[in-house]
């Protein structure tokens, strides 16, 4: 359960699909209409799955275009044309079908249409673990990603880890980044755990159950005691000021978001003289993080778009640091600090 404005469940698990007939019933069946915004390749592969769960019901779909594209402004529009066609009202209900990408649209069309009826997110992506909770909702303008949004907290999230077998290697990569960011930030033990997998591949069910389940702990415990940001959701963002400035240096699409977060977690963590750094640095290693980037990118390809993260004021950079495990805090450091501590991850990289 999250206790936000308005408090949500976050159910996760195989049979997560039965609850639409028990403790969801009343939602969908005083809904006028339902509509499921769906991934289009989401859709192809796992749209029957969810349907053959709704057949006591009359449901929609629409098919946003898959992963990042969804974000855009004509895609939000699209969505609400065909509400508006399907004769949405009020009374209707959004199912968000996909992965971060659709969450965020569909959140963000859920809470304009006709100034905000229900959602359901129903993430499939390792990523969404972190995505589907918090109440975040944005599409990109073209100045910049997630400029255009709103807090908008979902009726539940219903998370069926079986469509997880489906996600490439690359999009596994990138959500595990998040867990464990959500490990560092909270949980030594946890957290040692996951730096002895060297391989996804060998994570069964269970453990992807546990590993996200806590992930969602995690993000849930920090955006109730902050659901708009002005404190400790602040530590969420650990990785995230280099992550940025590489996914807009790169250009978005060409590194995966949750790897670029890798990186920035390993050049955050030297920044924090964290004792796991090689610990780290060995594990992406053996999981397939594109370390190599680090030695594509010089300090100053990035140094502009740090400066223009949300977390910087004039003249410094703010980062998320930590030197112990579940401990972040935040620190100002100056450019020829951030500067030497680039070049010597570079160095420890070759
Ligand atoms: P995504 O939604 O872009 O999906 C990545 C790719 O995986 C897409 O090509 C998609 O079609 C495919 N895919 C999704 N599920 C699949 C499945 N089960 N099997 C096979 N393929 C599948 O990526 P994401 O990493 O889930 O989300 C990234 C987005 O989330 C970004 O836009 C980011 O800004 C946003 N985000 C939002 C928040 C928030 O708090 N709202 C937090 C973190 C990230
Ligand atoms: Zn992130």
């Amino acid at each position: 359960r999250v206790e936000a404005d308005q408090p949500y469940n976050v159910h996760i698990g195989i049979d997560v699909f039965e609850l639409f007939s028990s403790q969801y019933r009343e939602l969908l069946s005083s809904a006028d209409r339902i509509v499921v915004i769906a991934d289009k390749k989401v859709a192809s592969l796992h749209l029957d799955s969810l349907l053959q769960f709704l057949q006591p019901y009359e449901v929609s779909v629409f098919t946003a275009p898959s992963g990042e594209h969804a974000k855009s402004i004509e895609t939000f529009m699209d969505c609400h044309s065909f509400l508006l066609k399907e004769g949405c009202s009020r009374k209707s209900l959004l199912l968000a079908f996909g992965g971060g990408a659709t969450g965020d649209v569909a959140g963000f069309v859920a809470s304009t249409f006709m100034r905000g009826i229900p959602y359901i997110q129903i993430p499939t992506t390792i990523l969404a673990h972190d995505s589907a909770v918090g109440g975040k909702t944005a599409i990109n303008h073209a100045l910049g990603k997630n400029m255009i949004g709103t807090f908008y907290q979902p009726a539940a999230v219903l998370y069926n880890i079986q469509f997880l077998k489906t996600l490439p290697q690359q999009e596994v990569r990138s959500g595990m980044a998040e867990v464990i960011k959500h490990a560092f930030i909270s949980n030594e033990e946890w957290l040692s755990e996951l730096l002895r997998i060297h391989s996804f591949n060998e994570l069964a069910d269970d453990d992807w159950m546990l590993h996200l389940e806590r992930g969602i702990a995690v993000k849930a415990a920090i955006v109730e005691e902050d659901e708009f940001e002005g404190g400790v959701r602040k530590y969420l963002n650990f990785g995230h000021t280099l992550a940025h400035a590489i996914e807009a240096y790169l250009g978005y699409g060409k590194i995966t978001h949750g790897e670029a977060v890798a990186l920035g977690m390993a050049y955050a963590l030297l920044l924090s003289g964290h004792p796991r750094l090689e610990e780290f640095l060995a594990w992406c290693q053996a999981n397939g993080y594109p370390l190599e980037k680090i030695q594509e990118i010089s300090f100053n390809d990035v140094i502009d778009y740090m400066k223009k993260d949300k977390k910087s004021s004039k003249g410094s950079l703010n980062f998320v640091l930590l030197q112990k495990t579940g401990q972040p805090y935040v620190e100002a450091i100056d450019e020829e600090q951030a500067q030497a501590a680039y070049e010597q991850l570079q160095l420890k990289i070759r």
